[in-house]
């Protein structure tokens, strides 16, 4: 049975300032269900984060880098007065952060606890802005709680650990006052500190939402809701008020930037409720994604995800042979490396990969295509962005031709259809690709 408890994650840009905060926490002083926040480092600190992560950068842009980062904390902490067993471990954070930060080259575990200091910081100064709201809170260090493997920049948890953990540090507390904690980060077996990759303290807020038995997630974001699409580039975007498990695991891989695409999984799991809203407006509704929300045929979304990776593998000695594909994915596999797309034909392959900028780690590593090129030609194309249509029973029938007509517009590289009833997916060139998502969402959304 799941309890009454409602885990809320506030963003980049909910936490960016102390005005941001102030809204947030007000968010969890109406809401007595709260009982666990998860917050994510403020806006922009994760990005100095990872560019102080890389090897070419030099003693001076460092020092830079630190301070660029503690500029954006001091503004919040200027506005505030840290009780003292806040103000010590946010010194603490401090000084381990100068440290790390004086160091040339780092290895991939300090990465990750370079990668951590952004929601340390935040966490901190947040659990102030609610006690000066009047909520009886805590700061919580979400790495005795949040197990995951060794795997440094997209480390992958360990559900049935981080619960036992939960169960055992966490939900003791929460009868008592509400325990504000880090997203994105987690520890492995040795204590040491992991990251789950970028975006993940939406996947952090609904593991712990697992680990408690919660009741709900509430995501809050700086938009009210997940869009049909972008709605930087459609003025006529809506935010979609009901979204099954599926539909919204489908959005989120192909690039509804609003959630980490793993965010799905725990909650549809243990059947736990997702409501997306915006933290600057908290009354203006949101989406819900309920596992009992059944949706009309049709198509509800359209997403792009730009900067991929189109992968050719072709080699003629396979022609009638078998093994090809096996050998492929074995070599992908063991570099860790997630394919999202894949279309074969008897002698070749093609398959598409995420290459997003600012990522704690590259997607394609060298050694890999090494490998692959051992046995196959191997061709790598870039600056492709995937194009999703996302809805329920997508199907290209004999009589449905608007799907047809509309693609038949477009240059596509490559197209995806038939795996799943969810999505139908394609290729186009980078350059094209917001002129695809207009024309598809003005013929095909705006329509209905
Ligand atoms: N701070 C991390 C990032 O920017 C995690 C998150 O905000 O979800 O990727
Ligand atoms: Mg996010």
């Amino acid at each position: 049975m799941n309890s009454q408890y409602v885990v809320a994650k506030f963003g980049g840009t909910s936490v960016a300032n102390f005005e941001a905060m102030q809204r947030c926490a007000a968010i969890v002083h109406d809401n007595p269900d709260v009982r666990v926040v998860v917050v994510s480092a403020s806006a922009g600190v994760t990005n100095h984060l990872v560019t102080l992560t890389q090897q070419k950068v030099d003693a001076a842009e460092r020092e830079a880098l630190f301070q660029s980062v503690m500029t954006i904390q001091q503004d919040i902490l200027a506005c505030l007065t840290l009780d003292t067993d806040l103000q010590a471990g946010f010194n603490d954070t401090k000084e381990a952060f100068y440290a790390l930060a004086q160091l040339p080259a780092l290895d991939a575990q300090q990465c990750d606890e370079m990668l951590s200091f952004g929601e340390r910081f935040s966490s901190y100064l947040f659990t102030q802005v609610l006690r000066d709201l009047g909520v009886t809170s805590s700061r919580f260090d979400v790495r005795q709680v949040l197990k995951t493997d060794r795997q440094f920049g997209k480390a992958v948890p360990d559900v049935a650990a981080t619960r036992d953990a939960a169960m055992a540090h966490l939900t003791p507390q929460l009868s008592e006052q509400v325990v504000v904690t880090q997203g994105f980060i987690g520890s492995d077996n040795q204590g040491q500190t992991t990251t789950l990759g970028r975006g993940g303290s939406d996947y952090s807020a609904a593991l712990l939402a697992e680990a408690i038995a919660a009741q709900s997630v509430h995501i809050w974001t700086d938009v009210v809701g997940i869009f049909s699409t972008d709605p930087r580039l459609c003025h006529k975007a809506r935010p979609i008020a009901r979204l099954s498990f599926d539909e919204a695991a489908e959005m989120a891989t192909f690039g509804a930037k609003v959630l980490h695409p793993a965010t799905i999984l725990p909650a549809s799991r243990s059947g736990i409720s997702v409501f997306v809203g915006s933290s600057r407006d908290p009354h203006a509704g949101g989406t819900w994604i309920e596992k009992n929300n059944r949706s009309e045929p049709g198509i509800r979304a359209v997403t792009q995800r730009k900067n991929q990776i189109l992968l050719t593998l072709k080699s003629p000695e396979m022609l009638l042979a078998s093994g090809f594909l096996a050998r492929i994915f074995t070599i992908l596999s063991a570099h860790n490396i997630s394919v999202d797309l894949v279309t074969t034909s008897e002698i070749s392959v093609a398959l598409t990969l995420d290459n997003a900028p600012n990522a704690t780690r590259p997607e394609l590593a060298q050694a890999c295509l090494d490998e692959l090129g051992e046995f196959c030609q191997v061709s790598v194309e870039n600056n492709l962005t995937l194009v999703a249509m996302i809805g329920s029973e997508i199907q290209l029938r004999h009589g449905e031709a608007s799907l047809m007509q509309v693609l038949a517009d477009f240059n596509i590289r490559l197209i995806c259809h038939g795996a799943s009833r969810h999505n139908l997916c394609f290729l186009v060139e980078q350059g094209e690709s917001d002129a695809v998502v207009q024309a598809i969402h003005s013929r095909l959304l705006e329509a209905a």
